[in-house]
Protein backbone atom coordinates (compact mmCIF):
# COMPACT_ATOMS: atom_id res chain seq x y z
CA UNK A 1 0.00 0.00 0.00
CA UNK A 2 1.20 3.52 -0.75
CA UNK A 3 2.22 5.96 1.95
CA UNK A 4 0.38 9.21 2.59
CA UNK A 5 3.31 11.10 1.11
CA UNK A 6 3.14 9.08 -2.12
CA UNK A 7 -0.60 9.66 -2.22
CA UNK A 8 -0.14 13.43 -1.91
CA UNK A 9 2.32 13.27 -4.83
CA UNK A 10 -0.11 11.24 -6.96
CA UNK A 11 -2.90 13.64 -6.08
CA UNK A 12 -0.81 16.61 -7.10
CA UNK A 13 0.12 14.92 -10.43
CA UNK A 14 -3.52 14.04 -11.04
CA UNK A 15 -4.65 17.58 -10.26
CA UNK A 16 -2.20 18.87 -12.88
CA UNK A 17 -3.67 16.46 -15.44
CA UNK A 18 -7.17 17.58 -14.52
CA UNK A 19 -6.28 21.29 -14.68
CA UNK A 20 -4.67 20.71 -18.09
CA UNK A 21 -7.74 18.95 -19.42
CA UNK A 22 -10.04 21.67 -18.04
CA UNK A 23 -7.94 24.38 -19.65
CA UNK A 24 -7.93 22.60 -23.04
CA UNK A 25 -11.71 22.29 -22.86
CA UNK A 26 -12.15 25.90 -21.78
CA UNK A 27 -13.75 24.89 -18.50
CA UNK A 28 -13.12 26.23 -15.01
CA UNK A 29 -11.55 23.67 -12.65
CA UNK A 30 -14.39 24.40 -10.23
CA UNK A 31 -16.89 22.81 -12.65
CA UNK A 32 -15.41 19.40 -11.90
CA UNK A 33 -15.24 17.23 -8.77
CA UNK A 34 -12.65 14.54 -8.21
CA UNK A 35 -14.07 11.40 -6.62
CA UNK A 36 -11.21 9.20 -5.37
CA UNK A 37 -12.10 5.51 -5.65
CA UNK A 38 -10.86 3.64 -2.58
CA UNK A 39 -12.35 0.22 -3.32
CA UNK A 40 -10.12 -2.73 -2.39
CA UNK A 41 -7.90 -0.47 -0.26
CA UNK A 42 -8.03 -0.27 3.54
CA UNK A 43 -9.63 2.58 5.49
CA UNK A 44 -6.20 4.15 5.84
CA UNK A 45 -6.37 5.50 2.27
CA UNK A 46 -9.78 7.03 2.98
CA UNK A 47 -8.05 8.88 5.83
CA UNK A 48 -5.39 10.09 3.35
CA UNK A 49 -8.21 11.59 1.29
CA UNK A 50 -9.74 13.23 4.33
CA UNK A 51 -6.33 14.60 5.34
CA UNK A 52 -5.93 16.05 1.84
CA UNK A 53 -9.15 18.00 2.29
CA UNK A 54 -11.20 15.84 -0.07
CA UNK A 55 -14.85 15.45 0.90
CA UNK A 56 -15.97 12.14 -0.59
CA UNK A 57 -14.73 8.77 -1.80
CA UNK A 58 -16.28 6.19 -4.10
CA UNK A 59 -16.68 2.54 -3.12
CA UNK A 60 -18.10 -0.32 -5.15
CA UNK A 61 -19.20 -2.75 -2.45
CA UNK A 62 -21.80 -1.95 0.19
CA UNK A 63 -20.43 -4.10 3.00
CA UNK A 64 -16.83 -2.96 2.50
CA UNK A 65 -17.91 0.68 2.45
CA UNK A 66 -20.04 0.41 5.59
CA UNK A 67 -17.03 -0.92 7.49
CA UNK A 68 -14.91 1.99 6.30
CA UNK A 69 -17.65 4.45 7.27
CA UNK A 70 -17.27 3.46 10.89
CA UNK A 71 -13.46 3.77 10.63
CA UNK A 72 -13.71 7.23 9.06
CA UNK A 73 -16.72 9.04 10.53
CA UNK A 74 -17.99 12.43 9.32
CA UNK A 75 -16.94 11.70 5.77
CA UNK A 76 -19.01 11.03 2.65
CA UNK A 77 -19.06 7.79 0.67
CA UNK A 78 -20.69 7.33 -2.72
CA UNK A 79 -21.67 3.96 -4.12
CA UNK A 80 -20.27 3.44 -7.63
CA UNK A 81 -20.64 -0.35 -7.87
CA UNK A 82 -23.68 -2.41 -8.81
CA UNK A 83 -26.31 -2.47 -6.06
CA UNK A 84 -28.11 -5.76 -5.43
CA UNK A 85 -31.71 -5.60 -4.23
CA UNK A 86 -30.90 -7.37 -0.97
CA UNK A 87 -28.40 -4.60 -0.06
CA UNK A 88 -30.75 -1.69 -0.69
CA UNK A 89 -31.71 -1.29 2.95
CA UNK A 90 -28.10 -1.27 4.07
CA UNK A 91 -27.06 1.20 1.37
CA UNK A 92 -29.91 3.70 1.55
CA UNK A 93 -29.24 6.55 3.94
CA UNK A 94 -25.65 5.44 4.54
CA UNK A 95 -24.22 6.50 1.20
CA UNK A 96 -24.19 10.22 0.48
CA UNK A 97 -25.14 9.25 -3.06
CA UNK A 98 -25.87 6.07 -4.97
CA UNK A 99 -24.52 6.47 -8.51
CA UNK A 100 -25.63 3.10 -9.88
CA UNK A 101 -29.42 3.12 -10.07
CA UNK A 102 -30.13 1.21 -13.28
CA UNK A 103 -33.63 -0.30 -13.06
CA UNK A 104 -37.16 0.68 -12.08
CA UNK A 105 -37.21 -2.04 -9.44
CA UNK A 106 -34.07 -0.73 -7.79
CA UNK A 107 -35.32 2.86 -7.95
CA UNK A 108 -38.62 1.94 -6.27
CA UNK A 109 -36.84 -0.05 -3.56
CA UNK A 110 -34.45 2.76 -2.76
CA UNK A 111 -37.38 5.19 -2.70
CA UNK A 112 -39.27 3.00 -0.24
CA UNK A 113 -36.22 2.41 1.99
CA UNK A 114 -35.41 6.12 1.98
CA UNK A 115 -38.95 7.08 2.89
CA UNK A 116 -39.01 4.55 5.72
CA UNK A 117 -35.82 6.08 7.14
CA UNK A 118 -37.20 9.61 6.60
CA UNK A 119 -34.25 10.42 4.35
CA UNK A 120 -33.83 11.95 0.94
CA UNK A 121 -31.42 9.72 -0.93
CA UNK A 122 -29.30 11.38 -3.60
CA UNK A 123 -28.85 9.24 -6.69
CA UNK A 124 -27.49 9.17 -10.21
CA UNK A 125 -28.93 6.95 -12.91
CA UNK A 126 -26.37 4.65 -14.48
CA UNK A 127 -26.67 4.50 -18.25
CA UNK A 128 -24.88 1.97 -20.43
CA UNK A 129 -24.16 4.71 -22.96
CA UNK A 130 -21.46 2.63 -24.64
CA UNK A 131 -23.82 -0.33 -25.23
CA UNK A 132 -21.21 -2.54 -23.61
CA UNK A 133 -22.65 -5.99 -22.85
CA UNK A 134 -20.11 -6.33 -20.02
CA UNK A 135 -21.44 -3.25 -18.20
CA UNK A 136 -24.42 -2.59 -15.98
CA UNK A 137 -26.67 0.38 -16.70
CA UNK A 138 -30.00 1.08 -18.29
CA UNK A 139 -30.06 1.65 -22.06
CA UNK A 140 -30.20 5.18 -23.43
CA UNK A 141 -33.74 4.52 -24.69
CA UNK A 142 -35.00 3.32 -21.30
CA UNK A 143 -33.41 6.18 -19.35
CA UNK A 144 -36.27 8.63 -19.87
CA UNK A 145 -38.87 6.55 -18.02
CA UNK A 146 -36.50 6.01 -15.13
CA UNK A 147 -35.62 9.71 -14.90
CA UNK A 148 -39.27 10.73 -14.99
CA UNK A 149 -40.13 8.28 -12.22
CA UNK A 150 -37.14 9.32 -10.09
CA UNK A 151 -38.30 12.95 -10.28
CA UNK A 152 -41.68 11.94 -8.84
CA UNK A 153 -40.36 10.20 -5.74
CA UNK A 154 -40.09 12.62 -2.82
CA UNK A 155 -37.61 10.56 -0.85
CA UNK A 156 -35.19 10.59 -3.79
CA UNK A 157 -33.15 13.45 -5.17
CA UNK A 158 -31.94 12.78 -8.70
CA UNK A 159 -28.67 14.63 -9.39
CA UNK A 160 -27.83 13.38 -12.87
CA UNK A 161 -26.36 10.52 -14.86
CA UNK A 162 -23.39 8.18 -14.63
CA UNK A 163 -21.67 5.92 -17.14
CA UNK A 164 -18.66 3.64 -17.45
CA UNK A 165 -17.13 3.74 -20.93
CA UNK A 166 -16.06 0.57 -22.71
CA UNK A 167 -12.31 0.11 -22.34
CA UNK A 168 -10.37 -0.43 -25.53
CA UNK A 169 -6.59 -0.39 -25.16
CA UNK A 170 -5.05 2.44 -27.17
CA UNK A 171 -8.38 3.73 -28.47
CA UNK A 172 -10.10 6.58 -26.68
CA UNK A 173 -12.57 7.41 -29.48
CA UNK A 174 -15.07 4.82 -28.25
CA UNK A 175 -14.94 6.35 -24.76
CA UNK A 176 -15.37 9.88 -26.15
CA UNK A 177 -18.42 8.78 -28.10
CA UNK A 178 -19.92 7.15 -25.02
CA UNK A 179 -19.38 10.31 -22.93
CA UNK A 180 -20.85 12.54 -25.65
CA UNK A 181 -23.89 10.29 -25.79
CA UNK A 182 -24.44 10.68 -22.05
CA UNK A 183 -24.15 14.46 -22.27
CA UNK A 184 -26.62 14.65 -25.17
CA UNK A 185 -29.02 12.40 -23.25
CA UNK A 186 -28.77 14.62 -20.17
CA UNK A 187 -29.48 17.75 -22.24
CA UNK A 188 -32.45 16.09 -23.94
CA UNK A 189 -33.91 14.86 -20.64
CA UNK A 190 -33.50 18.30 -19.05
CA UNK A 191 -35.51 19.82 -21.90
CA UNK A 192 -38.11 17.08 -21.76
CA UNK A 193 -38.65 17.10 -17.98
CA UNK A 194 -37.82 20.72 -17.15
CA UNK A 195 -35.68 19.41 -14.29
CA UNK A 196 -31.99 20.13 -13.81
CA UNK A 197 -29.67 17.13 -13.96
CA UNK A 198 -26.42 18.85 -13.05
CA UNK A 199 -24.09 15.89 -12.59
CA UNK A 200 -22.39 13.79 -15.26
CA UNK A 201 -20.25 11.16 -13.54
CA UNK A 202 -17.94 9.86 -16.24
CA UNK A 203 -14.23 9.25 -16.73
CA UNK A 204 -11.71 7.19 -14.77
CA UNK A 205 -7.88 7.07 -14.60
CA UNK A 206 -7.54 6.03 -18.25
CA UNK A 207 -10.08 8.28 -19.93
CA UNK A 208 -10.55 11.35 -17.76
CA UNK A 209 -9.24 13.75 -20.40
CA UNK A 210 -11.91 12.60 -22.85
CA UNK A 211 -14.59 12.75 -20.17
CA UNK A 212 -13.66 16.30 -19.19
CA UNK A 213 -13.75 17.35 -22.85
CA UNK A 214 -17.29 15.96 -23.09
CA UNK A 215 -18.56 17.72 -19.98
CA UNK A 216 -17.96 15.40 -17.00
CA UNK A 217 -18.70 17.04 -13.64
CA UNK A 218 -17.44 14.08 -11.58
CA UNK A 219 -14.41 11.95 -12.48
CA UNK A 220 -13.93 8.70 -10.54
CA UNK A 221 -10.25 7.94 -10.12
CA UNK A 222 -8.69 4.89 -8.47
CA UNK A 223 -5.44 3.53 -9.87
CA UNK A 224 -3.93 6.93 -10.78
CA UNK A 225 -4.15 7.83 -7.08
CA UNK A 226 -3.56 4.59 -5.23
CA UNK A 227 -1.79 2.35 -7.73
CA UNK A 228 -3.00 -0.87 -9.27
CA UNK A 229 -4.14 -3.76 -7.18
CA UNK A 230 -5.22 -7.13 -8.48
CA UNK A 231 -8.00 -8.38 -6.27
C1 LIG B 1 -12.85 1.08 -10.05
C2 LIG B 1 -13.74 2.08 -10.63
C3 LIG B 1 -13.28 3.34 -11.03
C4 LIG B 1 -11.83 3.76 -10.93
O1 LIG B 1 -11.10 3.14 -11.95
P1 LIG B 1 -9.56 3.45 -12.19
O2 LIG B 1 -9.33 2.99 -13.58
O3 LIG B 1 -8.81 2.67 -11.18
O4 LIG B 1 -9.38 4.91 -12.05
C5 LIG B 1 -14.20 4.24 -11.53
N1 LIG B 1 -15.51 3.92 -11.66
C6 LIG B 1 -15.99 2.73 -11.30
C7 LIG B 1 -17.45 2.43 -11.45
C8 LIG B 1 -15.13 1.75 -10.78
O5 LIG B 1 -15.62 0.55 -10.42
Amino acid sequence: MITQEEFFQNLSDLNSRIEDACEKSGRPRSSLTLLPVTKNWPSEVVKYCKNAGLKTVGENRVQEAIEKMSDVPNFDFELIGHLQSNKVNMATGNFARIQTVDSMKLLERIGAASEKKSKCQKILIQVNAGDDPAKFGITVDEAELLVERALEINSIQLNGLMTIAPFIEGDTKVASKCFAKLRVLKERLELKTGAELPELSMGMSGDLKEAIAEGATIVRVGSALFGKRDT
